[in-house]
């Protein structure tokens, strides 16, 4: 039935209004804090039927490349440019795989800061790169890696007058928290498994404390075993000591390095989950699948996540029908090489009706 208002006519649906007016009370804001949204959050949670059927559990998809600049980051962007504006911040800066630069311009430029992104050379996908450039960050490509990137920014944020906005910057976790909530506003209680790639680690600790605080405020009664994977040639956690040279076509978790290690483990621990490893085939071969048998494009790295759950199969102990929820953290659309380098080039044909009938044996 549609809700009638007080004059008869037709209430108004209330339109999403992004993470911070949706989770204030959840959230390290105030009513002085300055709210910089671009109505990030409130994604899709899509049914997999596919991958429910090989898994032999009800999979859902929740797809963050919904968000407005195609990743989980903004969520926790929104909070981190909100109260750096708050703090009357002038500049933010970050080093990032691609993603954090994206969502940080993009929410710089709406908040009037200047931005400036560390990104290292040659391994950032294209589509990443544009939007930082189009939304005018200040791009600098260092002939290093993200974790080399990850100690300037550090530095820099000691001694100059700037904020950092990696997920170093507690801000970034409490935003991006709200995508547990989510799940849990829309399933009615927590999945008993929830899918995650680890990178930084940031996204896998602030799952694990949405699901925390909801539950101890009383919008869940559980919570969810914490499966995380990372790619093999970047997998300290699983190795248990750092990766020097981190190596993966998932370049958004190409990381040897996590600041939220401890956050990872201690999510895995506490919910009776864990940490893998899944090789690049293994990525590949999940990504393929999503777009092929689910129609859903996500980027490499996010593949991480049903590559893993395909791997390791579900853990034990789970009671019958369960719900595994997998995070596709970020757009296919970020990363067009890899997507074409994955199918074969189309033919090339004559600009002729038979030529096509020909060629597609109808
Ligand atoms: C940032 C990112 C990750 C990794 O998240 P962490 O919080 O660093 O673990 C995974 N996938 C995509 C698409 C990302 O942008």
């Amino acid at each position: 039935m549609t809700p009638v208002g007080e004059a008869g006519a037709p209430a108004a649906r209330q339109p999403w209004r992004g993470v911070i007016e949706e989770y204030r009370e959840f959230l390290p804001v105030s009513e002085a804090t300055p709210v910089v949204t671009l109505l990030e959050g409130g994604t899709p949670l899509v049914p997999a039927p596919r991958l429910s059927e090989r898994v032999g559990a009800r999979v859902l998809l929740k797809v963050e490349g919904a968000n407005p600049t195609g990743s989980f980051k903004d969520r926790g962007m929104t909070v981190a440019i909100s109260k750096a504006a708050e703090q009357g911040a002038k500049a933010v800066v970050c080093a990032s795989t691609g993603n954090t630069s994206a969502s940080a311009a993009a929410f710089a430029a709406r908040a009037g800061l200047t931005c400036a992104v560390l990104i290292p050379e040659g391994h950032i996908a294209l589509g990443k790169l544009a939007q930082a450039l189009i939304h005018g960050a200040k791009v600098l490509q260092v002939r290093g890696n993200f974790d080399q990137a990850l100690t300037i920014v550090r530095e820099l944020g000691e001694r100059a007058p700037v904020t950092v906005v990696n997920s170093v910057n507690p801000f970034r976790i409490e935003g991006q928290k709200s995508g547990a909530f989510e799940l849990v506003d829309a399933l009615g209680d927590a999945p008993d498994v929830h899918c995650i790639p680890v990178g930084n680690a940031g996204n896998i600790t602030a799952y694990w404390k949405g699901y925390l605080e909801y539950r101890e405020a009383g919008r869940s009664t559980r919570l969810p075993r914490m499966l995380g994977f990372q790619a093999a040639g970047a997998a300290p956690i699983v190795a248990g000591h750092p990766i020097e040279r981190p190596e993966t076509v998932a370049t958004a978790i190409r990381i040897g390095n996590p600041a939220s290690w401890y956050g990872a483990t201690a999510a895995a621990a506490e919910s009776g989950g864990g940490i893998a490893a899944v090789t690049d085939e293994q990525i590949l071969a999940a990504y393929r699948f999503l777009a092929t048998e689910e129609s859903v494009f996500c980027e490499p790295a996010s593949a991480a996540s049903v590559a893993g759950l395909l791997a390791t199969g579900l853990p034990d102990g789970l009671g019958p029908a369960p719900t595994v929820v997998c995070v596709l953290t970020g757009h296919g659309l970020k990363d067009p090489d890899i997507a074409i380098s994955q199918i074969s080039v189309p033919t090339a044909i004559d600009a002729e009706l038979g030529a096509v009938l020909a060629e597609l044996a109808l």
